[in-house]
């Protein structure tokens, strides 16, 4: 196996990670939407534009988001 062999075998396993990653967030972490607005899929409360600027795939408020990370 020379160098670009091994280059290669590392990019597809961190593309497989990568993908694997991808997949399982995706499932448990599924926007929620209500009347066109995302919002929070703890409280039902709009989650604020601002917020989904800084990280579009929340899907909690503030507050769940800490107490969801606290129970993981
Ligand atoms: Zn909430």
């Amino acid at each position: 196996m020379d160098e670009i062999d091994l280059a290669q075998e590392a990019e597809a396993r961190f593309t497989r990670q990568a993908l694997a990653r991808h997949k399982a967030q995706a499932q448990a972490e599924t926007p929620l939407v209500e009347g066109g607005a995302r919002v929070c899929r703890d409280c039902h409360e709009v989650i604020p534009w601002a917020r989904l600027r800084i990280d579009p795939r929340i899907v909690r408020c503030v507050d769940c988001q800490e107490a969801y990370e606290r129970r993981r």
